[in-house]
């Protein structure tokens, strides 16, 4: 699992890493958007939030959390990039995964800076037009992190899976971190 604030690379450190570790790379994000893009019914209860930077309700991702975990690709492992986002979510991680007698094996904490986690996303807003990647969204998704995601580094510390992985610099340098913290 890798964790960390909006803009910390996430993404693309997750890509990376699954292509080493040959697992499906899982975003719940990635799945939002793809929703919302089709207009499904999932895509239309998600947008408003995701337009405002707020999270998607629990009751709504934990449905698409089991579905992932459930899914005949997951069976070798995933590698979870962007959920769970809160306690609740988490939990529930942790529920699916006992009954398949699985775990969560590691959660790679990316860390950033906030000035340049902010940077990275007005950036990314300039590349890729994402429609959440405004100041003002922006901001409000740094707190949400902060207040609802952030806790879940001490509920995984206590399970003893956690490495913090320093998140500046290069993106092949973070790699060779991400590695090492990985095994
Ligand atoms: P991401 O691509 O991971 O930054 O997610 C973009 C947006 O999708 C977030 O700001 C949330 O609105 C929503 N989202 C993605 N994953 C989750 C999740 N696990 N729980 C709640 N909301 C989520």
């Amino acid at each position: 699992m890798i964790l960390g604030a909006p803009g910390s690379g996430k993404g693309t450190q997750g890509k990376l890493l699954a292509e080493h570790l040959r697992v499906p790379q899982v975003s719940t994000g990635e799945l939002l958007r793809a929703a919302v893009k089709r207009g499904t019914p999932l895509g239309k209860q998600a947008k408003t939030y995701m337009d405002q930077g707020l999270l998607v309700p629990d009751e709504v991702i934990l449905g698409l959390i089991r579905e992932i975990l459930d899914s005949r690709d997951a069976a070798g492992g995933v590698l979870m990039d962007g959920f769970p986002r809160t306690v609740p979510q988490a939990a529930a991680v942790d529920r699916v995964l006992a009954d398949r007698k699985a775990r969560v094996d590691r959660v790679l904490v990316l860390e950033v800076d906030e000035g340049e986690l902010v940077n990275r996303l007005l950036g990314r807003a300039a590349k890729e037009g994402r429609s959440d990647d405004n100041l003002e969204s922006i901001k409000q998704r740094l707190q949400v992190y902060h207040a609802q995601t952030a806790p879940l580094i001490s509920y995984y510390e206590r399970q003893g899976v956690v490495r913090r992985v320093p998140g500046m610099g290069q993106v092949e340098e973070i790699q060779v971190r991400m590695r090492a913290a990985a095994t």
